[in-house]
C-alpha cells in the first residue's frame, strides 16, 4: 500500500471509535460500520486472518450494543468454525499425450490455472480425455449430455457453466460445480477439467484468474480433520480458450461457437488424448468464527420459528496488484463486497430494536464466503437451534450503492411464498422488481443463501437492478473494482442509498417474521423438489 492510503488509514483509525455509536441516522450508521470494516489496517479481512477477528469483534460489540442475544458458543457471540485451507505450491504440471505417443506440455497461466486442493492435496493422475458438452443431465428438460459416452475411470472435459436455454437459477444449479461434478463422478470419472467458453472469458478473463492463483482455498474441517466436500472428485484445472485449442484442435471454435448457442447441444467424443496430472497444494488448519446474534420474537408460538438475515464479513485479504496499477494497492478492501452488505445488517438490526416481530429473528455475519460460502454452510448444517425451525433467510452481499436504486432482482423470491411477501415490502417503497438482467453470472447459487436452500430452506437475495443508471454503476463495477483492491472507499458510495437498502431488506424479514404462515416452497418448484423437507 502506497504511503498516503497508510496516512489516511491511520487517521480513520485515529478517527472511528472501535464501537462506532450507533445513532437514528441510518446514512451515518452505515458509513460508520463501513468505515471500520475497510479499514487497511484489517488487510482485506480473508476468513482465518486477524485482521477478519478484528472485524468480527466489531460486529460482535455492534450487536451487543442493539441487544441482541449471543447465540454462539459459550454464551457468546461466535459459532467456531473449523477450516482447512489449501493453496497451489508451484505450477504443476499437465501433459497431453495423443495415440502416436506424441506430448504436448499443457502451458499454467496461457493454457491452463489450477488452484490448491485441500482434499486432493498431491494429485498424481495419468488417464485417457473424454469432452461432454456442457456435461448437463437434467432429466426434466430431457437432457443427457453423457448419453453415448464411458467415462469410467477417466479424465472428464466439460465446458464451464450451463446451456443460455436454462431459467437462471436453474442454470446457476447446473452452472454450480456441484451439480456437473456429481453427474461426472456418479458416472466413474477419477478428474475433471473445465475449459472457459466465450461468455465466461468475457466476463471473467483468465488473466484475472491467473492473479489469484496462489490465494488460499478453504472448506470446513469436518470432526475426523478432514476437509468436507459435498463431492469428492478432484478439478484437475481450469482450461482457457487458448488451451482449449490444444485438446480440440480444429473443432475448437465449431464447440466454442455452439456453447454460445441457445441449447449448446454439443455432442461429446472421446479426445483420443491422455493428460498426465501433477499438481501439489500446501494445506494448513485455521480457525475461524460466524458471529451470530438473536431477536427473540414477540409470539409465544411462532418464536420457535427463526428467520435468518445473512451477510458475510470476510473478503479476499492480501493479492498481487493488478496489472498496471500505479498506487501497487495489494490490500483487498471489500467494501461494497461485502462491508456494504455487513452495515445493511446491522442497521436492519437496528431497526427491529425494541419492536421485536413474532417470529425470531437470527442475524448471521458470516465467514468464508469468498472461499466457497463455507461458513453460511457450516452454519446451515450445525445452527444453533433445531435446524426445523430455521425457516427463512434473507442474505445480503454487496449491494452496488453507487446510484440510487429503483427497481431490484429478488432472486429466489418467486419459488417461494417468499415472493408475496417481497413485491409487497417493495410496493410500500415504490421499488419495482425485475427479471435477472444479467443471467450468464449466475447469481443464484453464488452467495450464502444458496447454502439455506441446499438445506431446505425458501431464501431471497436482492440484488439492486439496472434501472436509474444500475446498469452502468453495475457494469463498471464489475470490471473495474470487483475483486480488487479499488473495491474500497475511494468509490462515490452514496450511504442514504445504503439506508434505503436496509429499509427495503428491513420491510421485507419484517413481512416474512411477522406472517401468520412460515416460508414455504412453491408446489413443484425445482429447488423445493430437489431440496425441500419432504
Ligand atoms: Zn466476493
Amino acid at each position: 500500500m502506497r504511503r498516503t492510503s497508510v496516512l489516511f488509514s491511520f487517521f480513520l483509525l485515529a478517527t472511528i471509535p472501535s464501537t462506532a455509536q450507533t445513532g437514528p441516522d441510518p446514512s451515518a450508521n452505515i458509513k460508520a460500520h463501513m468505515a471500520y470494516l475497510t479499514g487497511d489496517e484489517l488487510k482485506g479481512r480473508e476468513a482465518g486472518s486477524p485482521g477478519y477477528e478484528a472485524a468480527a469483534n466489531y460486529v460482535a460489540r455492534q450487536m451487543k450494543a442493539l441487544g441482541l442475544k449471543p447465540m454462539g458458543a459459550n454464551g457468546g457471540y461466535f459459532q467456531p468454525v473449523p477450516l482447512v485451507a489449501a493453496r497451489a505450491m508451484s505450477e504443476g504440471k499437465l501433459s497431453l499425450k495423443d495415440v502416436s505417443g506424441k506430448e504436448t506440455p499443457l502451458v499454467f497461466g496461457t493454457d491452463y490455472i489450477s488452484s490448491g486442493d485441500e482434499v486432493f492435496p498431491k494429485l498424481r493422475i495419468n488417464a485417457p480425455l473424454v469432452f461432454v458438452g456442457y456435461g448437463l443431465v437434467a432429466p426434466e428438460k430431457s437432457r443427457d449430455d453423457y448419453a453415448g459416452l464411458d467415462v469410467k475411470g477417466k479424465i472428464v472435459v466439460a465446458l464451464a457453466g450451463a446451456p443460455k436455454f436454462l431459467q437462471t437459477e436453474e442454470r446457476a444449479y447446473y452452472r454450480g460445480g456441484r451439480a456437473k461434478l456429481k453427474a461426472a463422478l456418479d458416472r466413474g470419472a477419477i478428474g475433471y477439467l473445465s475449459v472457459n467458453t466465450l461468455t465466461g472469458e468475457k466476463l471473467y478473463p483468465f488473466a484475472n484468474r491467473v492473479r489469484h492463483y496462489k490465494s488460499w482455498g478453504m472448506s470446513w474441517r469436518r470432526k475426523d480433520g478432514t476437509a468436507f466436500a459435498q463431492v469428492r472428485l478432484p478439478i484437475i484445472a481450469g482450461i482457457s480458450v487458448a488451451g482449449a485449442q490444444k485438446l480440440f484442435g480444429a473443432k475448437t471454435k465449431d464447440i466454442l461457437d455452439r456453447a454460445e448457442t441457445a441449447q449448446g447441444a454439443i455432442k461429446g467424443f472421446d479426445l483420443g488424448l491422455s493428460l498426465t496430472v501433477a499438481t501439489d497444494s500446501e494445506t494448513k488448519t485455521l480457525e475461524s468464527r460466524n458471529i451470530v446474534g438473536l431477536l427473540p420474537g414477540s409470539d409465544p408460538k411462532l418464536k420457535n420459528e427463526y428467520i435468518v438475515l445473512s451477510a458475510h464479513l470476510d473478503h479476499l485479504g492480501i493479492t498481487p496488484p493488478v496489472k498496471g496499477d500505479k498506487s501497487g494497492d495489494t490490500i483487498n478492501n471489500g467494501a461494497l463486497d461485502n462491508a456494504a452488505g455487513v452495515a445493511t445488517t446491522l442497521e436492519v438490526a437496528r431497526l427491529f430494536a425494541g419492536k421485536a416481530p413474532r417470529r425470531s429473528m437470527i442475524f448471521l455475519v458470516n465467514t468464508a464466503e469468498e472461499k466457497g460460502m463455507i461458513g453460511a454452510e457450516y452454519f446451515a448444517r450445525n445452527p444453533p437451534v433445531p435446524a426445523s425451525q430455521i425457516v427463512g433467510d434473507v442474505n445480503l452481499d454487496m449491494p452496488i450503492l453507487t446510484y440510487d436504486f429503483t427497481d431490484v432482482v429478488a432472486f429466489g423470491a418467486d419459488r417461494s411464498s417468499i415472493g408475496p411477501a417481497v413485491k409487497r415490502a417493495a410496493a410500500k417503497m415504490n421499488i419495482k422488481l425485475s427479471p435477472d438482467p444479467m443471467p450468464d453470472e449466475g447469481v443464484f447459487t453464488r452467495s450464502d443463501h444458496y447454502r439455506f436452500v441446499e438445506q431446505g430452506i425458501p431464501a431471497v437475495f436482492l440484488m439492486t437492478g439496472f434501472a436509474n443508471g444500475g446498469e452502468k454503476a453495475f457494469t463498471h463495477f464489475m470490471k473495474t473494482n470487483y475483486h480488487k483492491p479499488s473495491d474500497d472507499l475511494k468509490q462515490k458510495i452514496n450511504y442514504s442509498v445504503g439506508a434505503k437498502f436496509a429499509k427495503l431488506n428491513y420491510e421485507i424479514t419484517k413481512e416474512l417474521a411477522d406472517a401468520d404462515a412460515a416460508p414455504q416452497w412453491n408446489n413443484g418448484d425445482f429447488f423445493g423438489m430437489r431440496f425441500g423437507r419432504k
